[in-house]
């Protein structure tokens, strides 16, 4: 369990932001507004409050063979942590600006050592924060697609694994990997892509007793089309939707057959793009799932016992596309 951290310096101006974070995990929902009416966490005292809350949280959340999964609040990008007992997985870790806070976070939750760490692709804003995460922590098996890119930030990836002798394992569609009580299905990707970065996504399905948690990075269309083909039984509760809530994925026929009851949209609020896009906000309204979205209401907190399911917050009800700004899509 030992970590090695490389980080040589805390930065302040990040802490109030982690520390609001931390109060999102202050345990269900009620007790957050209940926190946040007394408000009275200053930036100085921020810090000390995030250890405690989080250390709360732990002993609410974490008894028995309970899973969590964390959406983290990384802007526009992606960092999605889930713990079942002793267990914890990283899937991506935001662009290279957030190493330290996602390191920061892993560490208010007690986490030690991760067991499997997913970079879904070698988008910045997926995998950016990886390198700071498989360098500061004890990682067991690191997923990533076979898709090189010629980037830095991947180059900064596959050094830090190098270093600390880790050999990157290739997704397998099909695959089952126990979590703690847990267990999750490689369930992309099922072809070439080309040079779609975006298709070639680690897909994963996470079941937790009658729960089950479909995450599918930034999958578009066409790798969507691939899983359904798969024949591969994707029905969940709760997905991620796919690329930040695009229009190029989220298709009508991988919804129908998802069948969420609940969909989280990880996206940096007035992000370029316009995501979420209005296309998909109204795919998910018209099929009555309830949304939750990092841009509106922070870290996103989903808990289950194996049968029912326990957000930290309550749904957006916003139903509010981004604005896409420069003609980017
Ligand atoms: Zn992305």
């Amino acid at each position: 369990m030992a970590r090695k951290r490389r980080r040589s310096r805390r930065r302040n101006g990040r802490k109030l932001g982690l520390a609001l974070l931390a109060l999102c995990l202050a345990a269900l929902y009620p007790l957050k507004e209940q926190l946040s009416e007394e408000g009275g966490y200053s930036h100085s005292a921020g810090n000390a409050a995030a250890e405690d809350i989080s250390a709360a949280a732990s002993s609410v959340f974490r008894e028995g063979s309970a899973l969590e999964v964390h959406f983290l609040d990384v802007g526009q990008g992606d960092a999605t942590l889930v713990i079942c007992g002793d267990g914890a997985m990283l899937i991506d870790a935001g662009n290279n600006s957030w190493g330290d806070d996602v390191c920061d976070y892993l560490e208010y939750q007690g986490i030690s050592n991760l067991d499997y760490v997913i970079g879904t692709h070698p988008d910045a804003d997926h995998i950016g924060g990886l390198d700071t995460v498989i360098g500061s922590f004890d990682c067991g098996m690191v997923i990533m697609p076979d898709y090189e890119k010629d980037t830095q930030t991947y180059e900064e990836v596959i050094d830090v694994m190098d270093e600390k002798g880790i050999e990157l394992t290739y997704p397998e569609a099909g695959t089952v990997y126990e979590l703690g009580e847990a267990a999750f299905t490689i369930v992309a990707p099922n072809g070439e892509y080309g040079s779609n970065a975006n298709d070639c996504s680690v897909g994963i399905l996470v079941e937790h007793g009658e729960n089950r948690f479909l995450f599918t990075g930034d999958a578009e269309a066409d790798a969507e089309q691939d899983m359904l083909d798969s024949g591969m039984d994707l029905s969940a509760d709760v997905f991620k939707t796919a690329h930040h809530g695009s229009n190029t994925a989220n298709t009508e026929a991988f919804l129908e057959a998802v069948d969420p009851e609940y969909a989280v949209i990880s996206c940096g609020e007035g992000n370029s793009y316009g995501h979420p896009h209005a296309e998909t906000l109204n795919r998910l309204r018209a099929m009555g799932v309830q949304v939750f979205r990092t841009d509106e209401e922070g870290t996103i907190v989903v808990s289950s016992d194996g049968s029912n399911l326990t957000f930290n917050v309550p749904p957006s009800e916003s139903w509010k596309a981004g604005e896409p700004k420069g003609g980017e899509k």
